[in-house]
């Protein structure tokens, strides 16, 4: 456990991974643009730095960033400091594009860095539980010298593929939880007006073949109580929907339920800091 480890991003994914890669051992410097997070990272073991210089200087470091635009600044701010230091592990778990992860990933291992592309499922809990679903893309050798950090974040983790492999993975299962959310609100909806409670209806889903992930922990966690607080935003969600339906249209993908599905989701009337479960609120008729 003498590697340290940067995390880039200590937002509600990157503190939890932060505060998991601090638990297993690892020494973690947490850097963040806005001030909030880093007292938080402190009391989890975590040693906010103030600039991304210092947690730059790590063995390996992680993003958890918004887009694939912060991924590609970050990394361009720190051209300079990665042409000159050792070889360096990034583990990019941002839900980011395909295309960008690929050429950061030829830019980068042309200076003898690697980047992986490490999107995460499991939300706020799974990131500070150390039990995220990770995919991941990139060589064999950089998944190799990252693994130590990749346990301590996951408790599954797919190679999918080359560089993008793990980018794409995530933006189809998201595509397929966007639609998720969509279907099981107006499956619930139809239950009650024709006359079963929504609470039954969902109880047979979850023990029956039409359920998913969003059916059985999504509803019972977040919307059934209209908590509406899973700790992902509507912006995010409509971010990785576009990019779903981008590389539908790059590859020529015909997919007629899951775009009617995307274009619910870009028209939906949600503020962008609302949570994402709010698409279930299958009670509201608007
Ligand atoms: P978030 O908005 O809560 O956190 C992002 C953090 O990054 C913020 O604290 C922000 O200040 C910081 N940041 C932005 N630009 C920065 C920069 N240049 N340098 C340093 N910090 C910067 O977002 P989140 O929910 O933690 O999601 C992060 C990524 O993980 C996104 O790509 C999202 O799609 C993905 N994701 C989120 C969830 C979830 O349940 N929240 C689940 C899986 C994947």
């Amino acid at each position: 456990k003498d590697l340290t480890v940067g995390v880039v991003g200590l937002g509600a994914m990157g503190l939890g991974m932060a505060a998991s890669s601090a638990r297993a051992g690892f020494r973690t410097l947490g850097f963040d643009l806005a001030p909030e997070p880093a007292e938080t990272a402190r009391g989890a073991g975590v040693e906010p730095v103030p600039t991304l210089e210092d947690a730059f200087a790590a063995d390996r470091i992680v993003f958890s960033l918004p887009t694939a635009r912060d991924v590609a600044d970050v990394i361009k701010r720190m051209a300079a400091l990665l042409q000159q230091r050792d070889r360096v592990v990034i583990i990019d778990t941002s839900t980011s594009e395909p295309q960008v992860t690929r050429d950061l990933a030829q830019r980068l291992a042309a200076m003898g860095h690697g980047f992986l592309d490490a999107p995460v499922s499991g939300g706020p809990a799974g990131a500070a539980n150390g039990a995220l679903t990770m995919m991941i893309g990139g060589t064999a050798k950089d998944l190799a010298d990252a693994q130590p950090v990749i346990e301590a974040l996951s408790s599954k983790a797919i190679h999918v593929g080359e560089s993008g492999a793990g980018n794409v993975a995530k933006l189809v299962n998201n595509l397929l939880c966007a639609a998720h959310m969509i279907t099981t609100a107006e499956g619930l909806r139809l239950a009650e007006a024709a006359g079963i409670s929504a609470e039954s209806a969902l109880d047979v889903l979850n023990a029956a073949s039409g359920r998913s992930m969003v059916s059985e922990v999504h509803f019972p966690t977040w919307v059934m109580n209209e908590g509406f607080d899973s700790g992902f935003t509507m912006a995010l969600m409509q971010k990785d929907v576009r990019l779903a339906r981008k590389l539908a249209e790059d590859t020529g993908t015909k997919m007629p339920l899951t775009e009617k599905a995307a274009r619910l989701w870009a028209e939906a009337s949600y503020a962008a800091t609302d949570d994402f479960t709010r698409m279930g609120d299958f009670r509201n008729k608007g």
